[in-house]
């Protein structure tokens, strides 16, 4: 594991996890897409983690969320980035919903994103997953679903909403975020 750990910043650092498949040019793109938005080292693992079975439920045919996430938290608990963004390229369901596109932990930082109902042609696949990390990491900053529809923030139910939501904050989202550590550059922020 050695490499992937980090000095003390003040700057936030985000490590990247890729568990199950997931494709190369994702990864390569939310690095960089996930470094325009927020002010933050943005770092992609080097390991590739084979998804868990034991945490399968074989009558769903789905992951349990809630379970990936204790996981993941369990086996990053040693790592010395601030936030850790696993992208899973499978299908989870948590609690009553059917399924969902992501799941965060404020009190760990740790936050999942499944890419099974994201998946389409490369430039919406790509946009899509770049709204769900951003959502999910502003979980893990404290933030909660926002009413702006455009926003972020705002809950996705299907992936209509998704593709209807924007990849940025809406002010109210904005400065709640940067008195929590978020800070958003200017391409996050709603200019509205
Ligand atoms: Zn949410
Ligand atoms: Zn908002």
């Amino acid at each position: 594991m050695g490499g992937i750990t980090r000095e003390m910043d003040v700057r936030t650092s985000i490590l990247i996890q890729p568990i199950g498949y997931v494709e190369e040019f994702i990864l390569e793109e939310l690095v960089q897409l996930i470094s325009e938005s927020i002010e933050a080292d943005v770092i992609l693992s080097s390991t590739r983690l084979p998804p868990n079975l034991a945490l399968y439920d074989w009558n769903r045919g789905q992951y349990k969320g809630e379970l990936v996430l204790d996981w993941i938290n369990k086996i990053t608990s040693n790592y010395s980035f601030d936030r850790i963004l696993g992208i899973c390229g499978f299908d989870a369901y948590a609690g009553n919903l059917n399924f969902i596109f992501g799941i965060a932990s404020m009190y760990t930082g740790k936050c999942l994103v499944f890419l099974h109902r994201l998946r389409s042609e490369h430039r919406l696949y790509v946009q899509r997953t770049l709204k769900e990390s951003l959502h999910e990491l502003g979980h893990t900053f404290g933030l909660h679903h926002c009413v702006n529809k455009r926003c972020v923030m705002s809950f996705s139910n299907s992936i209509i909403e998704v593709d209807r939501k924007e990849a940025r904050f809406c002010r109210v989202c904005a400065e709640r975020a940067s008195r929590r550590g978020l800070v958003l550059k200017e391409p996050a922020i709603l200019e509205t």
